[in-house]
């Protein structure tokens, strides 16, 4: 099962993703949790992205595309994957296209989480982030079980500097002009399912179930 999650940033895809991971037992593939790991390491692809991601703007098609094409050809990913944050633009997702088509594969699901730009900005300033596993928090939407304390590892939770108001609005602009031609690209193709992310997390997870 090879699936896409679609989304405006902070819509819940990545809350999603990790609910139905354990269902299917395939991996999730982060475009930008892979970013934030190599900033987080300075690694070379890391110090070139940096400056892109911290302004909300997008990383070029090119890194991006090959980054997951590399990701994807590994073995944990024979019985499929879940792509959260990619594609991000018709170039992208062409390319993608091309390159499954080159294995005889394709795509089975896209599932666009659908939520507000108001709600997305008040849900933003919510969000919290444990910098050295990844996980991702909320205030009030799934807070953690100690203020301020990562469930998973027990690290110091951040608002990471792309949740900041300002670059929220900004990816927000980033998301309507480059991404949401998405949904109709993938509606054309029939493989399009959308589902109202305004709900409580459980009742769209119990969604998102029910079309897998
Ligand atoms: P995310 O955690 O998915 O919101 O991604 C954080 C940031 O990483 C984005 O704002 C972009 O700067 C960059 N990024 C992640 N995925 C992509 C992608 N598919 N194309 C371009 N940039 C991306």
């Amino acid at each position: 099962m090879k699936i896409i999650f679609l989304g405006a940033p902070g819509a819940g895809k990545g809350t999603q993703a990790e609910m139905i991971r354990g269902k299917l037992g395939i991996p999730i593939i982060s475009t930008g949790d892979i970013f934030r790991q190599n900033i987080k390491n300075r690694t070379p692809l890391g110090e070139k992205v940096k400056a892109i991601i911290d302004s909300g703007e997008l990383v070029p098609d090119s890194l991006v595309t090959e980054l997951v094409s590399d990701r994807i050809s590994r073995e944990d990913c024979a019985d499929g994957y879940i792509l959260d944050g990619f594609p991000r633009t018709i170039p992208q997702a062409e390319e993608f296209d091309r390159i499954l088509g080159e294995k005889g594969d394709a795509i089975d699901l896209v599932i666009d989480v659908e939520v507000p730009d108001e709600a997305i900005i008040s849900r933003m300033g919510g969000r919290r982030t444990c910098p050295a596993c990844g996980e991702s928090f909320h205030v009030v939407y799934k807070a953690p079980r100690k203020e301020n304390i990562c469930d998973r590892c027990g690290g110091p939770l951040t608002i990471r500097d792309d949740d900041k108001e300002e670059v929220v609005k900004n990816r927000l602009v980033v998301y309507h002009k480059n991404t949401q031609p998405l949904i109709s690209y993938y509606e054309e193709k029939g493989k399009l399912r959308r589902v109202d992310g305004t709900r409580d997390i459980g009742e769209v997870h119990e969604e998102i179930a029910g079309l897998l």
